[in-house]
């Protein structure tokens, strides 16, 4: 841990508690999220980390949902339930309770961890799992100049990916991840810069395509 800060026009070295220190060129602070659960405390509502929710953002009490940093939800990926401190997550989690609380059933289908953000020009998003895993996961790996991405496989469906550099047609990536599509006829291909729906094979492309557009009308799931 971390007890002092090292410089003078910027910071230099930090010195831990101790006593080693160690010198930087940079220093990124990162700090994790607890979710906020003092409102159902001392009532039957469960909580573990965060206030359990079914896929109906319904609480263990009927009638009484939850959703965004408070809530714990099944992530679609890691097939555990987890706190998803995330604005999507919320959104739609807010979305499913309040048809719910209408009367109109409704579920929240595909939730896991999603982040893009940027430093100065550098561009990174990742999604789903994030492991080095080599065991249970298939990690393909590719770094060329700035560019970096790296695709984690699991039978070969994508559970996770990061891109960094060129991030463009992440949402394809993240599209088969949600389809839970077999991408072992093209997993190299997922590697390139410049990978898209044209490097997906014709029969696949057009299913995925497809799935939501008829006669050019774009349909709610
Ligand atoms: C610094 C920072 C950066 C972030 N960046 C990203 C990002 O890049 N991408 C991303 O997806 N997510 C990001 N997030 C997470 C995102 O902001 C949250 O996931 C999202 O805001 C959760 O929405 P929420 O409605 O659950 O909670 P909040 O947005 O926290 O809203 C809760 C509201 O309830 C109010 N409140 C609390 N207690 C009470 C009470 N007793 N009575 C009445 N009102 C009350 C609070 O004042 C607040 O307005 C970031 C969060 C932080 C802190």
């Amino acid at each position: 841990t971390i007890s002092k800060l090292k410089g003078e026009e910027e910071i230099e070295k930090v010195i831990l508690r101790d006593g080693r220190e160690i010198e930087t060129d940079m220093l990124v602070i990162a700090v994790g999220v607890i979710p906020n659960t003092d409102i159902v405390r001392g009532t039957p509502v469960e909580v573990n980390r965060g206030i359990v929710v079914n896929s109906k953002m319904e609480t263990s009490v009927k009638d009484i949902y939850a959703c965004g940093d408070c809530a714990e939800i099944h992530d679609s990926i890691l097939g555990v339930r987890r706190v998803i401190p995330l604005w999507p997550v919320a959104y739609l989690g807010g979305r499913v309770a309040g048809f719910n609380m209408c009367g109109i059933e409704r579920e929240i289908s595909f939730v896991t961890s999603m982040n893009a953000m940027h430093f100065f020009d550098y561009y990174i998003i990742t999604a789903g799992v994030n492991t080095d895993d080599e065991e249970n996961f298939e990690i393909l790996r590719k770094l060329e100049g700035e560019n970096y991405r790296k695709i984690i496989l699991k039978d070969g469906r994508i559970s996770g990916f990061i891109l960094a550099g060129k991030i463009s047609r992440a949402g394809i990536l993240l599209k088969l991840m949600k389809e839970k599509t077999d991408v072992s006829s093209f997993k190299e291909e997922l590697l390139d810069d410049d990978f898209g729906f044209l490097k997906i094979p014709p029969e696949l492309r057009w299913s995925l395509l497809a799935e939501k557009v008829k006669l050019g009308v774009v349909y709610e799931r």
